[in-house]
């Protein structure tokens, strides 16, 4: 079968793997001169170091990215944690650490929890009580917000602005009081209770794109094709079927099936639109990821990553392995900052750092890079997901959508992705 795959994200590379480890031919399409969409990573020409779009935090369950990272052969470009680890930092300069190694697999998240200092005792039995509730499928939060669920399962305000609000944040991208609160109990029962593997954190050491390099040349090896800078512009539809893609280069493609992994908004491009779109929702709101670089003269920072609470940042995230000295921080659903300067969120940030860290006070910043990725994921609410209708029915029989905005049972992430391009794949090989 010849299957056209539209858009070089995570959604599309994995489906190109799919599709071409069962055997068929496939041809990648993407408009950008790069793969990787929205987890992309550059060279910076000030400094010549691989920068990425926005720090991405994978973790040991991200079952589908590390099987396409196995097939290309570059999942030791990852260096996994023994166990998960996460220290925590408030204005107030302790640190506290969430740390699962002393037990194995969920026990060892549970354990870690009990023992989270800067919390009252109370409110870490409250969060252990409501993981097993999760564990056992008897919290579900179907409907609701996580402000809402998390209040509603008696959990106090120390553990939900500790715990649950940075976790929200950065498995979510959205405040408490709008994430999707099944989506919360999605990335507990995956992330945090399944084995000390999965529930590990992946420190990767190079930058996002060199984790996807070998995939043209590995396509071209087993017969299929990728083409950059190319979008495809139309698809032209017989009876309910796609027969052909039509691409920017004018150049016309007999196609058996295609699997689109471009974002919602880009569907109308590729065909009359009412075949696809009258059976989806509206699309949702676009909630910003704010990523910030700074390079300092010395490697002041001791940790891998550090949680930030109380504070505009929210996680910082070690870089040592790129450049001595340099730090990331990401700022989750950043509504408050992305319309600063890029001076002034500097100045901001790293002003906040140093109030936070005694060690950074001694050392001195050389440069900031500020990156604002204004539609970074789909705001993923309670109301998206009651009207999310299964994305893979839809008129035309050979067609399936993917990405991180279909209805993956996941937040918007690499993952849900992966998971979607996987299986869009199976869908048009048992139907198209
Ligand atoms: C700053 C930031 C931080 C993030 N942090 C994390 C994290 O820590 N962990 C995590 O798991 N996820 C994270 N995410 C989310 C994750 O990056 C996305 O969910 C995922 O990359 C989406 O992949 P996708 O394939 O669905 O879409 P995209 O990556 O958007 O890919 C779609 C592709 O389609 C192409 N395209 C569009 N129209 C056409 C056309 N007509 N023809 C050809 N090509 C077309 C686009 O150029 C694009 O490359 C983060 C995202 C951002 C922006």
């Amino acid at each position: 079968m010849k299957i056209l795959i539209i858009g070089g994200g995570w959604a599309g590379i994995a489906a190109a793997v799919e599709a071409t480890e069962r055997g068929h031919q496939v041809l990648l399409v993407e408009e950008r001169p790069y793969l990787g969409g929205r987890a992309r990573s550059f060279i910076d020409r000030e400094s010549g170091h691989h920068i990425d779009n926005g720090q991405h935090v994978m973790m040991g369950c991200y079952s589908a990215f590390l099987h396409v990272l196995r097939v290309l052969k570059t999942d030791h470009l990852l260096e996994p944690q023994r166990a998960l680890s996460v220290s925590f930092i408030d204005p107030s300069t302790i640190k506290h650490v969430l740390d699962a190694s002393a037990l194995p697999g969920k026990l060892g998240v549970v354990a870690g929890l009990l023992r989270l200092s800067g919390v009252r005792f109370g409110s870490r039995l409250a969060c252990v009580g409501l993981a097993i509730r999760i564990a056992l499928g008897r919290a579900t939060g179907t409907g609701l917000t996580c402000l809402d669920f998390l209040q509603q399962q008696g959990q106090p305000d120390d553990i939900i602005t500790r715990f649950w609000e940075p976790l929200v944040l950065a498995t979510l991208n959205a405040p408490l009081e709008k994430a999707s609160a099944e989506l919360l109990v999605a990335v507990m029962r995956l992330a945090f209770l399944g084995s000390r593997d999965e529930s590990s954190l992946l420190i990767p050491t190079c930058g996002l794109s060199d984790l996807i390099d070998p995939l043209p040349s590995w396509l071209q090896s087993h017969g299929g094709d990728v083409h950059l800078s190319t979008s495809v512009d139309r698809l032209d539809v017989q009876n309910r079927r796609c027969t052909q893609a039509i691409l920017s280069d004018g150049s016309v493609h007999d196609v058996d099936a295609v699997v689109s992994c471009i974002p919602q908004r880009a569907l109308g491009r590729l065909c009359d639109a009412s075949a696809i779109e009258a059976k989806l929702p509206a699309t949702p709101e676009a909630s910003p990821i704010v990523s910030l670089y700074l390079w300092y003269n010395e490697q002041w920072m001791t940790d891998e990553l550090l949680a930030a609470l109380g504070t505009t940042v929210q996680w910082v995230f070690n870089k040592r392995r790129i450049a001595p000295g340099l730090v990331a921080l990401t700022v989750s659903a950043g509504h408050s900052i992305v319309g600063l300067s890029q001076d002034e969120i500097i100045q901001h940030c790293d002003a906040e750092l140093r109030r936070l860290l005694p060690e950074a006070r001694r050392a001195t910043l050389q440069r900031g890079l500020v990156i604002k990725e204004k539609m970074a994921t789909p705001l993923l609410t309670p109301e998206t997901e009651r009207a999310h209708v299964h994305h893979l029915q839809h008129e035309i029989q050979n067609l399936a959508l993917a990405g991180d905005w279909t209805s993956t049972g996941l937040p918007a992430t690499i993952e849900g992705a992966a998971r979607s391009g996987i299986a869009a794949i199976e869908h048009v090989v048992v139907l198209g």
